[in-house]
């Protein structure tokens, strides 16, 4: 029998983790690394906040968890209220879930009901983005478009309709809005073909994450598919999970397109690491209807508990506090033109995109023809490996079956300084020049 009776993807070949104290992690060895991912991209505040603790804390004092349907709690209502404002009122009703996974499941839910309780049931496909990633519960996962996770899945996920993401590095600089053009008309050639009554929600990640290397879009893709919703009757779902809370710059990443989504869905940041916490926010326009049809038939047992609650509202205060929002604009702009210098320098990095603090960088063997690594080479892997070793974390992603290349993702937490920056940028210069020495 083996000694670990753990079961993840890593094999248990990861280092013990000891300890950790803002960008830092300790390993039981005694190794630092520096965070330059965020975990997952969650830790926004970075870790040890003594002001997170503290309101964790209080909180257990009074009490940790009570049931939403046996009593309010004013830290939810507290946590849900600042939500609406963060959201200028965009989106006015919060319901509070425990991941990234459920918050879009609830998503997806609520459009289904929502459109049930409308009379028109028929509506209950979902339009997302090839590649996307959206969770791993059976309906998140079925938005998702990533072959390697989807398809051992694939008899037992609903299967949302797919449609190309925007790829503006594959296409040259005059032929963005082409680009732009021609995706949007397939989407709406999607929507014609299933027929556009059959649609409940077209959903996306407004900035990419995980599955895209912080992949970009335009203004004008933003408005296409808010006009498509609106056209066609069907909702706009935003995937925040992973970019909200101040990621790139704005609380929100759908408020640098100035149009808004119908539903959205947050988790990652809104914890930054210390609890499980996430919330799906609606128009309340949807909401009443569905309240009026008999209530939103879905809750989980932690949701919204006044310990998650107290830990979200922390979380925002010292993101408002510390002036995050300012400093993942300044504090993206300037790792982002270190990265480009690394672009320079490296003809292994084909691309660097991304808003704020959430900075993608795409691996390729060949920058001209943008042709990348062969899948079965791993260049997400080896660079990420190359990089723990000199104690900087990255977050890797697999390349899609030689579609798209390889790429990391490098997103510290929004508390990141110059300097550390600077010692981010020393880190990856050193596991770059061991990554092409190692292709080379
Ligand atoms: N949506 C997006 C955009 C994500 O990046 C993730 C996780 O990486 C999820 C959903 C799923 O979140 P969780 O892992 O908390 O279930």
């Amino acid at each position: 029998m083996s000694d670990n009776a753990l079961f993840y993807l890593t094999g248990g070949n990861m280092p013990l983790v000891s300890h950790a104290e803002g960008i830092y992690l300790w390993d039981t060895e005694g190794r630092r690394y520096i965070d330059g991912c965020s975990g997952a991209i969650t830790c926004n505040v970075g870790h040890n906040h003594p002001a997170v603790k503290q309101a964790m804390i209080d909180q257990l004092d009074w009490v940790a968890f009570s049931y939403r349907t046996q009593f309010e709690s004013q830290v939810a209502l507290d946590l849900a209220n600042r939500l609406v404002d963060l959201s200028a009122g965009d989106l006015e009703k919060v319901f509070f879930v425990g991941s990234g996974s459920e918050a879009v499941e609830s998503a997806m839910k609520l459009a289904c009901q929502y459109f049930v309780a409308q009379g028109q049931p028929e509506r209950s496909r979902f339009v997302s983005l090839s590649p996307s990633y959206h969770g791993s519960t059976l309906g998140a996962l079925g938005l998702t478009g990533y072959e390697p996770l989807e398809a051992p899945y694939r008899q037992i996920t609903l299967g949302s309709i797919k449609v190309p993401s925007p790829d503006l590095y594959r296409h040259e600089e005059d032929s963005v809005e082409a680009h732009i053009t021609a995706v949007l008309e397939e989407t709406e050639a999607a929507i014609l073909e299933a027929g556009p009554e059959t649609i409940a929600a077209i959903a996306l990640e407004p900035v990419g994450g995980a599955s895209t290397g912080g992949r970009m879009v335009t203004q004008e893709y933003m408005e296409g598919l808010r006009s498509l919703c609106d056209r066609y009757g069907c909702l706009l779902i935003m995937d925040e999970v992973l970019t909200g809370m101040g990621r790139t710059g704005t609380w929100f990443a759908y408020q640098h397109f100035g149009i808004a989504p119908d539903i959205l869905a947050l988790a990652k940041g809104l914890g930054s690491g210390y609890y499980p916490v996430a919330a799906m926010m609606a128009r309340e326009e949807l909401v009443d209807v569905v309240n009026s049809s008999g209530g939103f038939m879905h809750g989980h047992t932690y949701a919204g508990n006044p310990l998650a609650c107290a830990t979200g509202l922390a979380v925002i205060k010292v993101i408002d506090t510390e002036q995050l929002l300012g400093n993942a604009v300044e504090m993206g702009t300037y790792l982002r033109s270190h990265l480009d210098q690394l672009a320079e320098k490296y003809s292994c990095i084909g691309d660097v995109r991304g808003l704020g603090l959430l900075q993608g960088v795409e691996l390729v063997q060949d920058k001209t023809s943008k042709t990348p690594f062969p899948a079965e080479f791993n260049a997400f892997e080896k660079l990420t490996r190359l990089a723990r070793e000199r104690g900087l974390l990255i977050y890797p992603r697999r390349s899609l079956n030689g579609i798209k290349g390889d790429h990391v993702l490098i997103t510290p937490p929004l508390t990141v300084t110059a300097s550390d920056i600077d010692d981010i940028i020393a880190l990856l210069d050193q596991s770059l020049d061991a990554f092409e020495q190692l292709v080379s």
